[in-house]
């Protein structure tokens, strides 16, 4: 059954239990965790960062951008506003392998910090005066 409504639950920790129909969201841990709003039962982890999502608080909460389960059979595809779930059509196949593209790519990002560093190019910049005085 496709749900209407989220439940904001503020939490430390999020359950390993979760309950259909709760938004959890933790701040120390900057996440929001809930059960696939059509019922599915897959979890949506949404991590609340600069390169995640953003949750805003109004009194209800709204999470941006989409919500969007591809990765389970449901494609389940939705905006949280207001604590209202607003359905859009389901994700679709390019849209998921894009999302895993871009996902992958930024972990790689993470694991391998960039080559030219500030001290390597200092390096290089004092061995070509050094080799140019010699010459
Ligand atoms: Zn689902």
């Amino acid at each position: 059954m496709r749900l209407r409504r989220l439940e904001p639950t503020y939490v430390t920790y999020v359950p390993g239990e979760l309950e259909q129909g709760r938004l959890y969201i933790s701040m120390e841990y900057s996440t929001a965790v809930h059960l696939c709003a059509c019922g599915c039962r897959a979890k949506a982890v949404t991590p609340l960062a600069s390169d995640g999502w953003t949750l805003t608080f109004d009194g209800s909460v709204t999470l941006r951008p989409s919500v969007g389960n591809g990765q389970s059979p449901c494609r389940s595809h939705y905006l949280i506003t207001r604590d209202v779930v607003e359905w859009l059509p389901p994700i679709g196949v390019a849209a998921t392998r894009a999302a895993i593209v871009r996902d992958q790519a930024a972990a790689a990002a993470v694991r391998a910090p960039a080559r030219s560093t500030w001290w390597k190019r200092l390096v290089d910049a004092l061995r070509r005066r050094r080799r140019s005085r010699s010459g």
